[in-house]
Order: C-alpha cells, then sequence, then structure tokens
C-alpha cells in the first residue's frame, strides 16, 4: 500500500475550507487516534480507489445506503436517463405514484407516505406527526439509538430511566430535552418504569426495530411485542426508525420480519440507491394529521425529486432478485464464521453480531444487547483493529459502534481476501 500522501495534503487542504475538514463529524477519524481520513476517488462494485491510487475493500457502503455496490449500472443508468429530462421539477411526477406504490407494496403499514431528503427530517417529522395525532408532547426513545441530528433526539438518558433527558449536544434546549425520555434497549422493566411515571403524557415510542447504532443489536424475543402492548394501553403511537433497516434484511421492513405493525414509519439510506431521500409514512387516519390534509407541517423544495425517485426506484427493482437476501446472508455468515476462527485462533477477546450482511465486531467477552455493553468495549483494540485494516486495505466506519455492510457486490473472493487483512491486522496489532 502507498503512503496515502494525496489524502493528507486534501485533508489539510479541506480544514481550512470545511469545518472539521468533514461534512459529517462521523467521517472523521478523530475515535481511532485521528489522523487524515482517506480521501476516495471513485467506486465501483465492492471496491474503492483512493487518491493516492490504494485500492480498498468496501464494508461503509456509505454508512449503509450503497446495498447493491458503487455504481450498480442499473440504477447509474437510472440517475443518467432521469438527469436528461430534467432533475428537478417542483410538481408532481408520475415517478413519485410508483415508487411510493412499491414501497406501500413492501410495507403494508405505510398507508400513505410522504418523502423527504433525509434519515433526520422523516424521524423528526414522525415525531411531529405523532404530537399533533395524540396531543401529547413526551417521547420515548432507547439509550445508544441515533435517530438523526434534530434537537429532541440529540438527548442523552437521564440517570434513571424515569428520568427527563438532558441535552447530549451544545444548542439543545433544555426545555426541549424534558420531552425525551429514554431506558435501556432490552430492558422492558425500565421501559415500564418511564411508562409508569410519564405514561398519559407520552406521544410515542420511536424505535430502531433491529439496532444499528451501537451495532447490530437484536430485540431479544419478546421485547418489542411488549413496548407495542404497554404503546396500546398508554394510548401512545409507536414509530419504528427503519432508515438503517429498510429494505436491508429483507424486501420490506424490519417490522415484516418482526411480524409487528407500527402506527409510523421512517425510512432513508437504502431506499434513495445512494441518492439524498428520506421517507415517513404509517396509518392513514395518523398521516392525515400532516398538511395539506391536516394541521402538522412538513415541506421540501427537494422532497420526492425526480433524481432520487429513480435512483430508489431502480434500487428496489435490483433488490426485488429473489436470490438477494439469502447472497447477503450466505455472505455474512461466511464472513462471521472466518471472524470467529480468527478470534479463536488469535486468542482475541472480541464477539460478533450479525444479522444478513451487517456485522459488528466488538472488543469484549460480552454478548451485547444494550448500549452500555456496546459502550463498555475495548475502544482501543478497535482504534488498533481499524488502522490495521485501512493500511492493509478495507474501509469500514472509524467507530466502535458502527457495523460492517456487505453489498450484493461483494464476493466470495472479497470475503477471502478480507479475513486473510484480518489475520493478518491480529498478527501485526494483537
Ligand atoms: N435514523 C437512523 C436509525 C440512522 O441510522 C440515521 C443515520 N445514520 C438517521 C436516522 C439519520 O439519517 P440521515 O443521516 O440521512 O439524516
Amino acid at each position: 500500500m502507498k503512503e496515502r500522501i494525496q489524502s493528507k495534503k486534501l485533508f489539510d487542504e479541506a480544514q481550512s475550507l470545511i469545518l472539521g475538514g468533514v461534512n459529517s463529524p462521523s467521517r472523521s477519524y478523530k475515535a481511532v487516534g485521528g489522523g487524515a481520513p482517506v480521501v476516495m476517488q471513485e467506486a465501483k462494485g465492492s471496491r474503492f480507489t483512493d487518491v493516492d491510487g490504494n485500492e480498498y475493500i468496501d464494508y461503509l457502503a456509505a454508512y449503509g445506503p450503497i446495498i447493491t455496490g458503487h455504481a450498480h449500472p442499473h440504477i447509474t443508468k437510472a440517475i443518467q436517463d432521469q438527469a436528461a429530462k430534467g432533475i428537478l421539477y417542483g410538481t408532481p411526477t408520475m415517478l413519485e405514484n410508483k415508487f411510493a406504490k412499491m414501497i406501500q407494496d413492501a410495507i403494508p403499514s405505510l398507508e400513505r407516505v410522504r418523502f423527504v431528503n433525509s434519515g433526520t427530517e422523516a424521524v423528526m417529522t414522525t415525531i411531529r406527526v405523532a404530537r399533533a395525532y395524540t396531543g401529547r408532547n413526551k417521547i420515548i426513545k432507547f439509550e445508544g439509538c441515533y435517530h438523526g441530528h434534530s434537537d429532541l433526539v440529540l438527548v442523552a438518558a437521564g440517570s434513571g430511566p424515569a428520568q427527563l433527558g438532558s441535552p447530549d449536544s451544545a444548542g439543545v434546549p433544555v426545555g426541549v430535552a424534558r420531552d425525551m425520555i429514554t431506558v435501556p434497549f432490552n430492558n422492558i422493566e425500565d421501559f415500564k418504569t418511564a411508562v409508569e411515571a410519564h405514561g398519559d403524557e407520552v406521544a410515542a415510542i420511536l424505535i430502531e426495530p433491529i439496532v444499528g447504532n451501537f451495532g447490530i443489536v437484536e430485540p431479544t424475543p419478546g421485547f418489542l411485542e411488549e413496548v407495542h402492548s404497554v404503546a396500546r394501553d398508554i394510548g401512545a403511537l409507536t414509530i419504528y426508525d427503519e432508515v438503517i433497516t429498510a429494505f436491508r434484511f429483507c424486501y420490506g421492513g424490519a417490522q415484516n420480519l418482526l411480524g409487528l405493525t407500527p402506527d409510523l414509519t421512517a425510512m432513508g439510506k437504502i431506499i434513495g440507491g445512494g441518492t439524498p431521500i428520506g421517507a415517513y409514512g404509517g396509518k392513514l387516519e395518523i398521516m392525515e394529521s400532516v398538511a395539506p390534509l391536516g394541521p402538522a407541517y412538513q415541506a421540501g423544495t427537494m422532497a420526492g425529486n425526480p433524481l432520487s425517485m429513480a435512483a430508489g426506484i431502480a434500487c428496489l427493482e435490483v433488490l426485488q432478485d429473489k436470490d438477494v437476501y439469502t447472497t447477503l446472508d450466505f455472505l455474512g455468515e461466511k464472513l462471521e464464521n472466518g471472524f470467529l476462527e480468527l478470534i479463536k485462533k488469535y486468542n482475541i477477546r472480541a464477539t460478533v453480531n450479525r444479522k444478513l450482511g451487517a456485522l459488528t465486531i466488538y472488543f469484549t467477552d460480552e454478548v451485547v444487547t444494550n448500549y452500555k455493553q456496546a459502550e463498555n468495549t475495548n475502544g482501543e483494540d478497535f482504534s488498533k483493529f481499524f488502522n490495521g485494516l485501512i493500511d492493509h486495505g478495507i474501509n469500514i466506519a472509524p467507530s466502535k459502534y458502527e457495523a460492517w455492510f456487505i453489498t450484493t457486490a461483494h464476493t466470495e473472493a472479497d470475503i477471502d481476501e478480507t479475513l486473510d487483512i484480518v489475520e493478518t491486522v491480529f498478527k501485526e496489532n494483537f
């Protein structure tokens, strides 16, 4: 691997132009010892090439959206064809109907849908709709789950499960944070305690049905069923944040796999085929709270833009192939088994959580089922691992809380090569 001289130069320049040198803090290498992030030049299939000419196998998948691999020919053609016909109309288009129908067919709880531009917008709006519909203000969320950067969801847990939140970011008013209650994931007792204290003020329970933001963590059996049942009892809505999970584990949402029906759902990432997108929707009676039919306001110049609609339709068309999810599972299992063998062989304190093609290596002995456990994993080991991987040509997120995402462009040969590199990194650094 060549030295990353151009990357360093470009990052130096970026720091004088763009705050912190990055347009999203998660792209910085601050959590893994600092240094210049790799500046990528081109991406195709499962591979990246950086500005110094180094090649990487990519498991970042742009934090999830790129499930079909980079520059997928069908999606690229759809974007090119649409660009030639105009990229933004500010009027209704046929594409919006077609795409909304595809999404609704896949996720039946979306009796009505709205397209927006990011996952942040989608979640933010579901909260507004839930508040408008119920006439209540408080929201319960689960510790460690990320729901975008709007004020209310940037709130940390209080010291006890029934306590109200405090802001996790400067600039979020304490008064706003007071309306967020945070409880540990997979802990029904703490959830019930919070509900006992605030039940009749709660507008909605905001849920990542399969967590993707402190690694990949599935709900323990019965947990979400109980949450739904309690929500019904207290007259609160359930909101599924499926920004990561929609179309990741099946052609539909995590709700399809779990057999549970939320009142509202927020989506993003995969449904845009790599273009900026968000979407939300749910029960007709609840969605009728939104303007122009109802009093809850949401709008957007770019919302439902033809380019994102065309890319999204093309992406879902690729995902309709019956083999997609079995292939992701097959490759995911191969990678997981390879990790587990190497962890054993080199006596590394690490465990793996996986759902199909999404997986996380945690540097700990413990099985991770909640945020506290993820927080307690070894950050220094993760840093060594991350830096070893990037130096040998594997690109993953620079954070111990993120997942590896396998795409339909990855091959068995990619996985074999990856495992060889992981072995080298374990040998050299652990
Ligand atoms: N919800 C979840 C579950 C997410 O993972 C993210 C982004 N990682 C968001 C919401 C916010 O989406 P965006 O970055 O598109 O605003």
